[in-house]
């Protein structure tokens, strides 16, 4: 068997192996070995390890629940000054060509006195800055794929849940043994897969087009969400006179738009974008991401967890997918270091049963709230427009109802994990 080399010499065994190093694998990997020190072996597998993000144009509203966490495990601090606060947000409900918008619904964007409802962050930054953070807290990091996994041969029939560890092999052919393995490995969760967890879920027939516009005027902080008939134009503000656009389009429309010759470009982004914030000029790269629904129908098997897009994956509408990745990182967490500071194994069936209670209903409920919010808007029927433009207009006017909205966006409700409440493990 190769084994893993970590730099004090052959490791043949670790406690919790992770598969996938975007925000949830990286989040997961640091906050275990924080709270649980030197002793407990975590390593962290992802071919993409060390990969240069700078053409990644993607950046993420980080809400406060999460930015709680990422302060918790000392990572915000390091990205602190790449990120825009939002301090009011937007929403219309237009067509295409309405020469005026008028805002059905407007946010302020504290949760608590001095702390913004949200961040815009680049994801390159965040990312670099996780990745260091794993470096510097003594994460063992194999850039290499899970390839597949096995349960260790026994005489005889083994009874299902009985394995004491999961093996796994890597594309470099390297072995390692674990109690747990995570699978933080995205939504085309191969682990997912091999574990045969099926999902349940559909495609939008939509595709988001992102990109960034650079503007003459400030934007002040302001988000603002147009919801069109072929789905929603988000601007989102950036550091500096920039925002980070995420444009929803039918995929087909989509891929053409960013076929499109600059000129031309330009003249579709300005029909969405309008002239308050004065010139504007896309300064970054454009891609169309394919929009998708699911939620897999559960989020553990024997000796495996699965977190983040490997677990759900929902449209960007209301910009929560990587917020609801850390609600699991931040529930799977706690559950793993209350077990092993009792002396339990991090990978029994009834830590992992814990761990899924926890999170599926919660993320049931807001993958479908995004996705009922996606249908409502997404279309050209009168009568659900105007239905929709009394129902936000009420809700305007109802300033308790409109906080609850807030805490409920910013991650604040319900039964939240220590990390999410800005406490540590
Ligand atoms: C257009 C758009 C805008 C969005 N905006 C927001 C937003 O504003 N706010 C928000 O909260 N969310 C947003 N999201 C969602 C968010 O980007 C994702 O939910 C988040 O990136 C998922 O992180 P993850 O770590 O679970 O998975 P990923 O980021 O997909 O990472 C998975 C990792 O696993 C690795 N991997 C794959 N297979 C293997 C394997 N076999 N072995 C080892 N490693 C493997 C990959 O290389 C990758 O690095 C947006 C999404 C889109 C498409």
């Amino acid at each position: 068997m190769r084994v893993l080399h970590m730099a004090n010499g052959a490791e043949d065994r670790v406690d919790v192996l992770i598969a996938g190093g975007g925000f949830a694998g990286l989040t997961l990997a640091i906050a275990l070995r924080q709270a649980l020190g030197p002793s407990f072996a975590v390593a962290l597998a992802d071919p993409a390890l060390g990969a240069d993000h700078s053409q990644d144009e993607r950046a993420s509203a980080i809400v406060a629940a999460a930015r709680r966490l990422l302060e918790t495990i000392a990572v915000w601090q390091d990205v602190a000054d790449e990120a825009q606060p939002i301090l009011d947000m937007v929403v219309t409900d237009s067509r295409l060509d309405d020469a005026v918008r008028p805002a059905f619904l407007t946010f302020t964007g504290d949760v608590e006195e001095g702390e913004p409802f949200a961040h815009m962050i680049e994801n390159r930054y965040l990312l670099a800055a996780l990745e260091a953070k794993a470096k510097e807290v003594g994460v063992i990091l194999h850039a290499s794929a899970v390839a597949n996994f096995s349960y260790p041969a026994m005489e005889g029939e083994r009874p299902t849940g009985s394995a004491q560890t999961v093996e796994i092999q890597f594309a470099d052919r390297a072995q390692i043994a674990t109690q747990l393995l995570v699978a933080a490995d995205g939504a085309r969760s191969s682990i997912r897969e091999s574990a045969a967890i099926a999902t349940h879920g559909w495609s939008y027939g939509q595709s988001a087009i992102v990109t960034t516009v650079a503007h003459e005027r400030d934007h002040d902080g302001r988000a603002e969400e147009h919801f069109l008939p072929a789905g929603p134009f988000a601007i989102l503000p950036l550091k500096g006179k920039r925002s980070s656009i995420v444009w929803t389009e039918a995929t087909g429309e989509a891929q053409r738009i960013v076929a499109l010759p600059e000129a031309e470009f330009h003249a579709e982004l300005e029909r969405r974008f309008k002239l308050h914030l004065g010139e504007i000029v896309a300064v970054g790269a454009r891609r169309a991401h394919p929009l998708g629904f699911f939620v897999a129908r559960a989020f553990i098997a024997e000796r495996i967890a699965l977190v983040g897009d490997a677990a759900h994956l929902i449209h960007p509408i209301a910009g929560q997918g990587l917020n609801m990745g850390l609600k699991d990182v931040a529930a799977l967490a706690e559950v793993v270091v209350d077990a092993v500071r009792l002396g339990l194994d991090p990978g029994a069936a009834d830590v992992l049963e814990r761990y899924q209670r926890w999170r599926r209903f919660d993320t049931m409920s807001m993958g479908l709230a995004t996705d009922g919010l996606n249908r409502l808007f997404s279309n050209k029927s009168a009568a659900l427009r105007l239905l929709r433009d009394v129902g936000l207009g009420m809700v305007d006017r109802l300033p308790n109802l409109k906080r609850l909205f807030i805490r409920e966006a910013a991650g604040l409700v319900g039964e939240v994990p220590k990390l999410l409440r800005g406490e540590a493990l």
